[in-house]
């Protein structure tokens, strides 16, 4: 496990250069390589030439909006995502996750808290990267590749997933047209079924999928049980 860590490239988003440090320090500890950018233009410059496996992003960035930064990270990369913010305010956690982390670390935090969020989030990604007998799944017109946590549409247009859409959509295609509780939805993490990232990147989901999100046609609530995913599936490589 270590050693297949310790390719792994984590890009730390912070100004606080104490906090940074804190991250880098306790990273480098668990064999992670570290980059550190001190601005949102320092990111997306060093993005050019780097594919981390993983951003951690402060939210409170100098020149750059923290979510806008994320974004803009998400529309090109499919790596992890997770938004530190010391803002305590559960719109910002919220919304961080609608545009496409995967968590998010409330400072102050416990370092070793971070470093077991981080490899959470890279196992998943492994998880879902992992099967490559099942890497497309076609519905609808819809093509969902794992391989990569791209979705594409009928007419090409193309959506980036993050790491928990993928995971969640993965879930659905391999067991279509079936009732899934919340719990099986939420795969290897640790929530309390009440937790609300469920439902929000069951609504991100449905905005990238559904002609009409407030008359859903794939993924349906079912009151009181959870959701169904009402599709018929392909997986092309599989049959061809
Ligand atoms: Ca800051």
């Amino acid at each position: 496990m270590k050693d297949a860590e310790s390719n792994k490239l984590i890009v730390i988003v912070e100004d606080d250069p104490d906090v940074a440090r804190i991250i880098e320090q306790v990273l480098s500890d668990f064999s992670f390589r570290t980059v550190w950018c001190r601005s949102a233009s320092d990111l997306l410059r060093r993005l050019r030439t780097l594919a981390p496996d993983l951003c951690i992003i402060d939210l409170g960035l100098p020149d750059m909006d923290g979510l806008e930064a994320m974004q803009r990270v998400r529309a090109q990369s499919a790596c992890g995502i997770i938004i530190l913010t010391g803002r305590a305010h559960i719109s910002d956690r919220v919304m961080g996750l609608e545009l496409g982390a995967d968590d998010y670390i409330l400072k102050p935090f416990e370092p070793r808290e971070l470093v077991a969020r981080v490899r959470s989030i890279l196992r998943r990604r492994e998880n879902t990267q992992s099967n490559p007998a099942r890497k497309i799944a076609e519905f609808s017109g819809w093509h969902f590749n794992l391989g990569n946590n791209t979705l594409q549409a009928a007419n090409g247009e193309e959506h980036q997933l993050s790491t928990s859409e993928a995971e969640l959509l993965k879930v659905f295609v391999s067991n279509p047209n079936r009732i899934l509780q919340r719990e099986q939805l939420m795969g290897t993490r640790n929530l309390s079924p009440t937790d609300r990232s469920i439902d929000v990147r069951i609504s991100r989901l449905r905005r990238k999928l559904e002609p009409n999100a407030e008359s859903p046609a794939f993924i349906k609530t079912v009151y009181g049980a959870g959701y169904l995913f009402l599709a018929t599936v392909n997986w092309p490589e599989e049959n061809p």
